[in-house]
């Protein structure tokens, strides 16, 4: 649809996702960069992203679902390609065919990978998954070590190869957390288990975007970011993006569609939770929790038209929302609203929606809703 006819779309900065993914490999010195898209890329959009992400140096990919990876595969990305979360039965065949890295996380997924690798007639790229303390996917203590044995014959079956080991944090967004030194040492004592089982894994990774961003130590071969390839920081308490030298990909937009003056005391929405508390103008946004907008953004949800800064005044409906914009405002239908974009262009932020709603960042882009139309701009030539 042409952008006059559209009354809010996401702006994706493809330019920014690849500048990011090259900060990114900067600071992750010699190791690899796995970018990770997992929820069509936090709400981005998982083809477009991935060539960026692959343009800026990424050499490897990673979604969590393996109907994620088929379908990334499907769609024609050809990378490196990691997945994690399948149930017991799942049939991967497809997956090894498709020559997807498949996660190992328990015995009993090994055994289906292997069973995958041998009715497609070839071996199965794995990397086990440990749990070195996350308390989540992965496995530990016995259920590892019979996984190494295992892993072990099946490698000399020539059914799997064990490529990587990996692991992820409880804490990488406090790196001092005492967990974070202690996950990382069990890691790698994991990785001396696996060795001496037979086992030679050659990608080791450990480090989501928070470590990769403040815990070099944590680095190892290859780094697994998500979040701040999209320009978002993991540590808003340690800094927004520009600190960490990157940029926001995603600016929401919409168009006001109503303008109109109210007086005084008027409530506004359902439940009437806004009363105006001096005769103003109201202009209505038509994005709604429909669209992502969080319903917890009523009354305090931040908005910026121009320089003005707003927040949303009453609930968040489904498709709309409204703005007080105050009296003697020379707004009119058809004015473009900022809903997120940058922190260095002074925009109201996904951060500043996290903050204002009792989230984080992640959920405010990845509940984007499939109805807004993402727009690609500095697609590589
Ligand atoms: C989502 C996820 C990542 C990426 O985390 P970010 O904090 O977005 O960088 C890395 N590894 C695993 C296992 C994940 O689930």
């Amino acid at each position: 649809m042409p952008t006059e006819s559209l009354t809010g779309w996401a702006d994706i900065d493809l330019a920014a996702i690849r500048a990011n993914v090259e900060r990114l490999d900067e600071l992750s010195g010699d190791a690899a960069v796995m970018a990770v898209l997992k929820a069509d890329a936090y709400g981005h959009g998982l083809l477009p992203v991935a060539r960026a992400a692959l343009a800026g140096g990424a050499t490897h990919l990673a979604v969590a679902q393996l109907s994620e990876a088929l379908a990334a595969r499907a769609a024609g990305i050809t990378a490196p390609l990691l997945t994690w979360l399948y149930p017991p039965g799942a049939d991967l065949e497809p997956a090894v065919a498709a020559d997807l890295i498949l996660s190992a996380g328990t015995p009993w997924s090994l055994d289906l990978i292997a069973d995958g690798a041998r009715r497609a007639g070839r071996t199965a790229t794995v990397h086990i998954k440990v749990d070195s303390g996350l308390g989540r996917g992965g496995a530990w203590g016995e259920d590892l070590a019979e996984m190494f044995l295992q892993a072990a014959r099946l490698e000399a079956e020539g059914v799997i190869d064990v490529e990587g080991m990996w692991s992820h944090f409880a804490w990488a967004d406090a790196p001092a957390h005492p967990t974070v030194q202690r996950q990382r040492e069990a890691f790698l004592e994991a990785i001396g288990d696996a060795e001496r089982a037979g086992l030679r894994p050659r990608i080791r990774h450990l480090a989501n975007s928070a470590a990769t961003l403040t815990n070099p130590d944590a680095h190892l071969d290859m780094v697994r970011p998500g979040l701040a390839v999209y320009g978002l920081s993991p540590t808003p308490d340690i800094g927004g993006p520009p600190h960490f030298g990157l940029t926001e990909a995603m600016r929401l937009t919409a168009r006001l569609v109503n303008v109109k003056d109210a007086p005084a005391g008027q409530g506004v929405s359902y439940g009437h939770e806004y009363t105006t508390p001096q005769a103003t103008r109201l202009g209505l946004v038509p994005l709604g929790y429909a669209d992502g907008i969080p319903r917890a953004g009523g009354n305090v949800g931040p908005m910026a038209l121009g320089a003005q800064r707003l927040h949303v005044a009453g609930r968040v409906c489904m498709d709309q929302v409204v703005l007080d914009l105050g009296p003697g405002s020379d707004a009119a239908a058809g004015d473009e609203v900022v809903i997120l974009g940058r922190e260095a262009d002074g925009e109201p932020t996904a951060q500043d929606w996290a903050a204002a709603t009792g989230t984080i960042n992640y959920e405010i882009v990845t509940r984007l809703g499939a109805r807004v139309p993402r727009r690609y701009l500095g697609e590589a030539g």
